[in-house]
């Protein structure tokens, strides 16, 4: 079933029918903030999305310990702890600071641009699935967007303490979906856990011999909503009670699971399934630790907002 998806929206990738809606909202939210002043060339970059060209920019072999924040707001982007060496001409980085970059459909239908989240300033590219480093991600960001601000200078940045959650219910775009617009969650992302092989395809996952299911990383600020509202979200937009996969989707890489990462969690989790089992239900929802994580393709990512349309699979029904 999925596949006929993918097929067209690879399709529509093909003929670069992904729309840019998001340069209204972000002049909205542009309003609010107080920009640093750009020459020429940044706002060519920043403003104008046009790309420096490789190897020229004042960062790319910077390896002092510090933050590189957004040129235009001063919103902490990067740490140095995440830079490495990609040889591809620009600043790569394999994570952001939680919260702080927004991924996007480039204009081009192929790539996904990442913006400042503070103030949609233009940044660079995020690419998946490359295996220069466990994390599996190049952000590849442009000098010109950036500002350093050394470790010895001391950048305060607000510790916001997020955490990361791990649910598997079905197809991941389903999932996702629901999380993504949840009050209090920060950031989502979807890919496969539980299984063996390292850094797996969709398309290994598919065939269904690497033992992992399709996953859907929450990142939710603590201080909005609380690990149970998220379990009982988790219940209450899929069928926990399937025993072969979710929906029309059948196989063990569509199995209802949660990943805890403590005791704490893990009690959680089993409170709700208790109250379920009380109601009737026969779940059938297995709880697991957590293991590696890999991020699933770009196109993947966000895919019913990309898209503009609900899934086929999930719905939100309440019981709680
Ligand atoms: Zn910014």
């Amino acid at each position: 079933m999925k596949n006929i998806y993918i097929s067209l929206l690879l399709l529509l990738n093909i003929v670069g029918a992904c729309g840019q809606n998001n340069n209204n909202n972000n002049n909205k939210e542009n309003r609010m903030i107080k920009f640093n002043k750009l020459t020429q060339a940044e706002e060519n970059v920043i403003v104008n999305k046009a790309t420096e060209r490789p190897f020229t920019g004042e960062y790319l072999n910077n390896t002092e310990e510090g933050t590189y924040v957004c040129k235009r707001c001063d919103a902490p982007l990067f740490y140095s702890s995440d830079k490495f060496d990609a040889n591809c001409g620009w600043p790569s980085f394999d994570d952001e600071i939680e919260g702080s970059v927004k991924r996007v459909p480039d204009a081009d239908g192929r790539r996904t641009e990442i913006i400042c989240n503070n103030c949609g300033a233009h940044l660079g590219h995020v690419f998946l699935g490359e295996s220069f480093t466990k994390k599996n991600t190049r952000h590849c960001v442009n000098s010109i967007s950036l500002k350093f601000i050394p470790k010895k200078d001391k950048l305060q940045v607000k510790d916001k303490s997020l955490e990361k959650i791990y649910f598997a219910s079905g197809c991941f775009w389903g999932t996702e979906y629901f999380f993504m617009k949840a009050p209090g969650v920060v950031s989502t992302s979807v890919g496969f856990m539980g299984g063996d092989k390292k850094n797996p395809t969709y398309k290994e996952v598919s065939e269904q011999k690497t033992g992992h299911v399709e996953t859907t990383e929450v990142v939710f600020d603590p201080t909005k909503t609380t690990y149970g509202d998220l379990v009982r979200l988790f219940f209450e937009t899929h069928d926990f009670t399937q025993t072969d996969g979710q929906g029309p989707d059948i196989g063990p890489q569509y199995l209802s699971r949660i990943f805890y990462k403590n005791d704490e969690e893990k009690k959680i989790a089993e409170k709700y399934i208790g109250l379920l089992t009380e109601k009737g239900y026969r779940v059938a929802t297995t709880l697991k630790p957590v293991s590696d994580y890999w991020k699933a393709e770009n196109y993947h990512q966000q895919y019913y907002k990309h898209k503009g349309s609900t899934p086929y699979c999930h719905v939100y029904k309440k019981i709680f």
